[in-house]
């Protein structure tokens, strides 16, 4: 069986062909600037040379196209044709308290999607205008929806209610419901294979530091709480997003800087975080360099950072009574010994020893706790692909 992953941005689209049999990546890509001026294709076949093809693409139906194109082409394709791909797993951002797990879509999901669209309006459209490209290059192939708030359904009231009045709950389900959620999942259950341990059995921490960062405490193989709230602003402070502030603050600086809500979210999201503080960049490779080169609200930026992941864990394993592991991943998390080192550096009450060796090293699933360590910490490459072909095969199974 193979497998067409899609993850459809607002004028972006990436993909990975998936072959099941092997779980290998047969090709992958990525489309940009969809309906804007300098449209391209940039396809990845696996084995062969990548290829840049830079045809307009009026909308997402015309990018879904020339992705089978590019996979069935003679020279850059790794399928024959169009019906050798059994199925397409899409990524959904935004499934509200409508779906706790990953669903074949039918007319039905499509309208619980489209009512999830004031929860996520940068990602949900853009989802599902994907969806019914699909619909109409590839009819009848079935497509499954894949969220990244369905693993957060299990976090319970105490953790997902905000205290507001509860009328807005009610009114507008402003709760919190945690992202990432396909992440999460995947390396803890990753964690408890590495561990030789029954997931259901369990307690593991879980870091996602990309340019977008959360932590999840996964109890028993379920979330029960998580860092990122009503929307993806909450909780961690990330390359560009403030994460947790003092509310009060966005009501104060409207009123000084006399901004509109636009304004004020742009500064939350895009103006903040490791970038807002350094004034460098929002990559941390980028402000890494300038706090060894000196620059000290660059070396700022990392500890707030640091902080705050290091609090966050402190807290999560409070809400478990324990953990037996800790895991990275993501950009950040993957590849930055440096801030593991910071993070962990505030674990000591929890008994966590680094192995200096082990955090160096770089590119695969490795246990980075000395022996002495009283509980395992992992680096642990996510995959959110892959996950969403398994969840497509699975269902296409049943
Ligand atoms: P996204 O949230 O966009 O999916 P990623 O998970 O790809 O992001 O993470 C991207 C971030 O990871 C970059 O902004 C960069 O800050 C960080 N990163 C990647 N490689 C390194 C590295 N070697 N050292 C430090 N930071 C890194």
């Amino acid at each position: 069986m193979k497998i067409l992953v899609l993850n459809c941005g607002s004028s972006s689209l990436k993909y990975q062909l998936i072959d099941m049999e092997t779980e290998g990546v047969l090709a992958k890509g990525l489309c940009e600037r969809i309906g804007i001026e300098g449209s391209r294709l940039k396809h990845q076949p696996t084995g062969k040379d990548d290829v840049i093809f830079n045809d307009y693409m009026e909308d997402h139906s015309v990018a879904v196209k020339m992705v089978l194109d590019a996979l069935t082409d003679a020279d850059h394709g790794v399928v024959k044709s169009m019906k050798e791909i059994n199925a397409v797993g899409h990524r959904v951002v935004h499934g509200g308290e409508y779906f706790a797990n990953s669903v074949i879509i039918t007319p039905e999901v499509i309208e619980a999607i489209e009512k999830c669209c004031e929860l996520a309006p940068l990602h949900n459209p853009a989802n599902l205008i994907g969806i019914h490209a699909c619909e109409k290059i590839m009819p009848g192939v079935p497509q499954v929806a894949v969220f990244d708030t369905a693993f957060h359904q299990t976090m319970p009231e105490r953790a997902y209610l905000y205290a507001i009045p509860y009328e807005y709950y009610e009114k507008y389900k402003i709760r919190r419901y945690g992202f990432h959620g396909t992440s999460h999942r995947f390396v803890s259950e990753e964690a408890a294979k590495m561990l030789g341990r029954p997931y259901e059995e369990t307690k593991t921490i879980t870091c996602h530091l990309g340019n977008g960062g959360s932590v999840c405490a996964v109890r028993n193989g379920k979330s029960i709480d998580t860092t990122m709230g009503f929307t993806p602003l909450e909780g961690l402070v990330m390359g560009t997003r403030a994460g947790d502030v003092d509310a009060a603050v966005i009501t104060f600086l409207m009123e000084k800087e006399n901004l509109t809500p636009q304004q004020m979210d742009d500064i939350l999201n895009k103006h903040s975080g490791v970038l807002g503080i350094s004034g460098v960049s929002s990559d941390f490779r980028d402000i890494e360099e300038a706090s060894e080169h000196g620059n000290v609200r660059a070396g700022m930026a990392l500890d707030v950072f640091a902080y705050k992941v290091a609090k966050r864990i402190g807290a999560y394993a409070a809400a478990m009574n324990g953990v037996d592991a800790i895991v990275f991943t993501a950009g950040l998390g993957e590849n930055s010994a440096s801030t593991r080192r910071l993070i962990c550096d505030y674990l000591g009450f929890l008994g966590v020893h680094i192995d200096s060796y082990n955090n160096s090293l770089r590119g695969k699933a490795v246990e980075i706790s000395a022996p002495d360590s009283r509980v395992r910490v992992l680096v642990i490459p996510t995959n959110e692909e892959l996950v969403i072909a398994r969840d497509t095969k699975e269902l296409l199974d049943k």
